[in-house]
């Protein structure tokens, strides 16, 4: 069976074919960059994790985009509340972003494209809109006119009497209900509560709306007509019905094949969402002493479309999981030394992968795929005991375990932390030092020298860098 996905656009299981043989391109929807990314929306740049792994051990080249909204109603709201130039603020939550991302060794995208510095492809696309007469100007703004796009709500399967009702309404918020359907602002011409956010450009005084900047970047990078676009399922409409709308419209082309859109991460029966503050940050989590794997592991292990309910049993249980896995590989390093070659071997290697790969073909379904991994890992123990296994063999078990953390990433041990991490241990080491405690001071400069970090001390004090 070949790889098949969920598709929101026809609401069924699809093969996948690519517009460009053995190549994919994707566009996913980043961070808005004000404020610490929450472990919601770290559920959905998970499973954009495992679709770029999972591709890329299914033998394509993946050209993924995931842009990084750093404009728009939330981050001038945020960044005028706190007094901070709106470039400044976001360069603080956009560094913690990718400090997070190789916290949970979530793999980088190819692209990562930041609004602010992509107004001028915006001002083309909304211009080529205007020109043909589905955009129009109301006061200092542009909106988009979804009567002039006849298959506006394919996305989100809106029912049309509902359409009609609001479409000679008009909204300037980025983001709005199904119910309040209507034309939406491309540009927002300049008001005071914009303060020194504007750029002067051809179609006036302004900044962008939310929807057209991820048409004009997912374009510039991908072409008018690509692959996957992905999101959480809040994001399908009105972003998502939008932006097929502003693609299409411009280009006379189909804009995306398969639409991917993960559901949420729920806490107590609610969305994780920084407006209810019923949320965690990676870095609370790693305050309360669990481990990045484990939310990682947390966030991977329930199927994408279903919901993911967070529960501090949810992170034990993943812990354990993870320590058996990492026991277990350890096992069969160790066990591969003098026992003798077993005809089963193969054979449990072989339904490993096959299950695993059956599982992951079918719209990512992680729970047969750990299965596969899971009954391996009984199978090959109960083996070690009964009978032992060749160093062969334990060279095979452990080709396919490395095959499978390719798409997982949870077995390797190095840890990356946090910038505030290393500066915490460095103090401790410090102070250790200045106690006397030389045993303690040395362990910590070993911990981080294992994980690449190299001290330099000086009269001035303490500074390190990474090794390459
Ligand atoms: P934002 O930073 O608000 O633009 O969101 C970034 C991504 O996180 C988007 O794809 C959202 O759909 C997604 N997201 C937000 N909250 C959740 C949640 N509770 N569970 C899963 N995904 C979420
Ligand atoms: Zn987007």
């Amino acid at each position: 069976m070949a790889l098949r996905f969920f598709n929101t656009l026809t609401r069924t299981l699809e093969e996948f074919t690519p517009v460009e043989p053995g190549v994919v391109r994707m566009y996913t929807c980043g961070p808005t960059v004000y404020g610490f990314a929450h472990i919601g929306n770290f559920r959905t740049f998970m499973f954009e994790d495992l679709l770029r792994r999972y591709l890329k051990y299914r033998g394509y080249k993946v050209i993924h985009v995931m842009n990084l909204t750093d404009v728009d109603d939330k981050t001038i709201r945020d960044s005028n509340a706190e007094g901070t130039p709106l470039a400044e603020y976001t360069t603080r939550y956009k560094k913690a972003f990718f400090e997070d991302l190789d916290v949970l060794h979530i793999e980088r995208a190819e692209h990562y494209p930041e609004a602010t510095t992509h107004i001028p492809e915006m001002v083309v696309l909304i211009k080529k809109l205007l020109d043909k007469g589905i955009a129009y100007r109301s006061g200092n703004d542009i909106y988009f006119s979804i009567a002039k796009f006849p298959d506006y709500g394919k996305l989100a399967h809106m029912d049309l009497e509902s359409l009609q009702a609001g479409a000679s309404q008009r909204t300037t918020s980025d983001e709005y209900e199904k119910e309040q359907v209507s034309d939406f602002a491309l540009w927002k011409g300049w008001d005071e509560t914009d303060g020194d956010v504007f750029w002067e450009t051809e179609i006036g005084k302004g900044r962008p709306g939310w929807h057209i900047e991820c048409s004009a970047m997912s374009t510039k990078y991908l072409g008018n007509h690509f692959d996957i676009h992905t999101g959480g399922v809040d994001n399908m409409f009105p972003h998502h019905e939008n932006e097929i709308a502003q693609s299409e419209a411009a280009n006379d082309e189909k804009f995306v094949n398969y639409w991917l859109h993960a559901a949420h991460l729920i806490v107590e029966g609610r969305k994780m969402a920084k407006s209810f503050g019923n949320f965690f940050t990676v870095r609370d989590l790693l305050a309360k002493g669990y481990p990045a794997v484990a939310i990682r592991y947390l966030l991977l292990s329930t199927h994408y479309r279903a919901s993911l309910n967070f529960t501090f049993d949810g992170l034990e249980g993943a812990k354990s999981a993870i320590q058996r896995l990492r026991d277990f590989y350890e096992n069969v390093r160790t066990a591969g030394k003098d026992g003798v070659a077993s005809g089963k071997a193969d054979k449990y290697v072989e339904s490993a992968k096959s299950q695993f790969i059956e599982g992951l073909d079918d719209d990512l379904n992680i729970s047969p795929a750990f299965a596969a991994i899971f009954d391996f890992v009984r199978d090959v123990n109960r083996l070690i005991a009964d009978e032992g296994i060749s160093k062969e063999d334990a060279q095979k078990m452990i080709a396919a375990m490395d095959g499978f953390d390719t798409v997982l990433a949870i077995l390797k041990k190095e840890e990356v932390l946090l910038d505030a991490e290393v500066e915490a241990l460095i103090k401790e080491r410090n102070d250790s030092r200045k106690a006397r405690n030389f045993k303690r001071s040395d362990e910590i400069r070993d911990q981080l020298l294992a994980m690449g970090i190299v001290l330099e001390d000086s009269p001035q004090g303490t500074v390190w860098k990474k090794k390459l």
